[in-house]
Formats: structure tokens, C-alpha cells, sequence
């Protein structure tokens, strides 16, 4: 055993937690494919998708000597999970702590269709297996859905269901991921050429939509964090210039209200406020990503937290 190894393995997976063992039904037929993907537009009927190996490896894992907990933390293929509820079943009791992430990534098919990922019927199948196996087995447990703002082929449109979708769940993202385009992604291609790489590209090829500039990245981001306060302004222009300015209000059926709230500092002028609070000893200051205090190196030196506590300003 390595020596300092506390007995806990913080992800028992792969690139996708399960899809170990996972083959096509025969070598020729394999051999002789054509398709882009096993698990896109649907489940190939030739994709054996039983999870079973999968099961067996988190079963022997557990009665190592030594092994005390086995958590998994790779992306979950939950299209391919809800067929096999018995590896749901194990996962749920066994290997979630607490918190379960999973990436539906979007909930509108035009978005979803580019990632090559499932619909959101999927995702409400596996919650329902989650919940209950959950409940079975006396545990109080969540799923963390992410999602991605301006991917390529996302609308205004496609962004306003999602915000509506996570106002509808309760969710309320705190750290959200903005597409960036990265090397050997296929969405990169997207991204540059503007043309979609699934279907066959000629020069009739419709040009895709993406979302680019940094207006237009910050109106995609601010429909997923729709509950920021910091956000309104611009989701309320952006909602206007779509004709959904029936969308503002302070009912249900409204995404946000018509007004800033009373008081209501931005995050930049409240976290200014917050560290001027602190350096008069009043409060922590507390980075805005983390949560935690700043490192030493960032906090002022001793002469200049003498003069600030005399009420003056530190000698630079
Ligand atoms: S897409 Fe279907 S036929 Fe092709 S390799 Fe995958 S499982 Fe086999």
C-alpha cells in the first residue's frame, strides 16, 4: 500500500465512468460501421449495453484490504446507465458522496444534437432511478447537473429554456463553464467554420449559429446564472430585443424582475465594500472564487495594517 494512502479512491473510472467493456456485438459488423457514434443520434441496437463488468470492478474494488471508500466521479453516460438499473442500483448505494455530477450540458435539442448528446428525457429517467435508489438505500443524496453556455449552434432562444428549465428544478449554478474552443474538439470546428462536421459539409451547407463576441458570450452566460442580480440588465435588454419583455415581471412565469433589488450592489462594488469592511477589522475577506480567505501573500504587510488600523492610508 502506498505509504499515506488513507483507503479512500476518489474516482473509480475512465473518460465516461460507464462505459467499461462496453463493445459492439461483432468484430465484422464493427469492422464495416459507418456510424459517427455508438451512442448517437440513439443507442446502436448493435451496442451491447450491458454494465454488468462494471458492477463486478466496483464490487471488487470494495473488498480490497485496505480499500475503505470508492467514490466515482468520471462522467456518467446516463442514456446508457437507465438500461441497466441494477449498475444505477450499485452506483447510488455504494459510490456517491452525497453529490452526484452529471453533464446533461444543455436541454435543447439544437445545442444537444451538436454536442452529440442525450435529451433531457434521459436525465429525468436516471433522477427518477436516482432518487428512489437513494430513498432504498436511507440516503440523502443530490444530483448536480452542469450546463454550458454558448456552445456552438446555441440560440438566445435555446439559452432562455435553459434558464427557464433551471428556474423551474431550483437550481442555481454558482460556477458555470462558457464554451471556449480547445484543441481536437469537434465543436472547434464547429466554431471556426461555422458549419456542422456531424452531417455531410459541401458548399450548400448551412452556416451554423454560434455564439461569438464577448456581448454576446456574457448575455449566454448571464441566462445561466438568470438569479444573479448582476445579470438583470443585460438578460432584460437582451429579452426585449427578443419580444419576451412578457418574460419580466415577478411571477412565476417570469425569468426576472423589472427592477434591481433594493440596496443591490454589483458583485465587484460588494466585494470592494466587503475587503474596505475588512481591512477596518469589520468582517473576512473572502475571495470571490473560493470562498476562502486569501493567501498571506495577499493580505497587507504589518506596517500598512498598523496604518490602516491608526485610520490612515498604508505608505505605498
Ligand atoms: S455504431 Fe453500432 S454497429 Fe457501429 S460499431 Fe457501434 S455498436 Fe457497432
Amino acid at each position: 500500500m502506498t505509504p499515506g494512502f488513507t483507503g479512500t479512491i476518489s474516482d473509480l473510472g475512465g473518460p465516461t465512468a460507464n462505459m467499461y467493456h462496453l463493445n459492439c456485438v461483432s468484430e465484422e459488423i464493427h469492422a464495416n460501421c459507418r456510424r459517427l457514434s455508438c451512442v448517437f443520434p440513439t443507442i446502436c441496437k448493435n451496442l451491447v449495453t450491458d454494465q454488468s463488468p462494471t458492477t463486478r470492478l466496483y464490487r471488487r474494488a470494495r473488498e480490497l484490504k485496505g480499500i475503505k471508500r470508492v467514490m466515482i466521479a468520471s462522467g456518467l453516460r446516463y442514456d446508457l446507465a437507465v438500461l441497466d438499473p441494477e449498475y444505477v442500483k450499485e452506483l447510488v448505494t455504494h459510490h456517491v458522496g452525497g453529490y452526484l455530477k452529471i453533464a446533461p450540458e444543455h436541454t435543447e435539442s439544437g445545442p444537444l444534437s451538436k454536442m452529440m448528446k442525450p435529451g433531457m428525457g434521459a436525465y429525468d429517467q436516471f433522477k427518477e432511478m436516482f432518487d428512489r435508489f437513494s430513498k432504498e438505500a436511507g440516503k440523502e443524496q443530490y444530483l448536480i447537473p452542469y450546463f454550458i453556455a454558448a456552445h456552438p449552434g446555441t440560440t438566445d432562444e435555446d439559452m432562455l429554456g435553459l434558464a427557464f428549465w433551471l428556474k423551474s428544478n431550483g437550481f442555481r449554478a454558482d460556477q458555470v463553464q462558457t464554451f471556449y474552443p480547445s484543441p481536437m474538439a469537434m465543436a472547434t470546428t464547429m466554431y471556426h467554420t461555422e458549419k456542422d462536421p456531424i452531417h455531410r459539409v459541401n458548399y450548400k451547407s448551412d452556416k451554423m449559429v454560434i455564439p461569438k463576441g464577448e456581448l454576446k458570450r456574457r448575455l449566454h452566460k448571464a441566462f445561466l446564472r438568470y438569479h444573479d442580480p448582476d445579470n438583470w440588465p443585460i438578460l432584460r435588454e437582451a429579452l426585449k430585443n427578443m419580444g419576451k419583455a412578457h418574460l419580466i415581471g415577478y411571477g412565476k412565469k417570469h425569468l426576472i424582475p423589472p427592477t434591481q433589488p433594493a440596496n443591490h450592489a454589483s458583485s465587484k462594488t460588494a466585494a470592494k465594500q466587503s475587503a474596505g469592511r475588512a481591512k477596518a477589522g469589520r468582517g473576512k475577506i473572502l475571495t470571490q472564487h473560493t470562498g476562502l480567505p486569501p493567501r498571506a501573500g495577499n493580505r497587507p504587510g504589518k506596517a500598512a495594517r498598523k496604518a490602516i488600523k491608526r485610520g490612515g492610508k498604508p505608505k505605498r
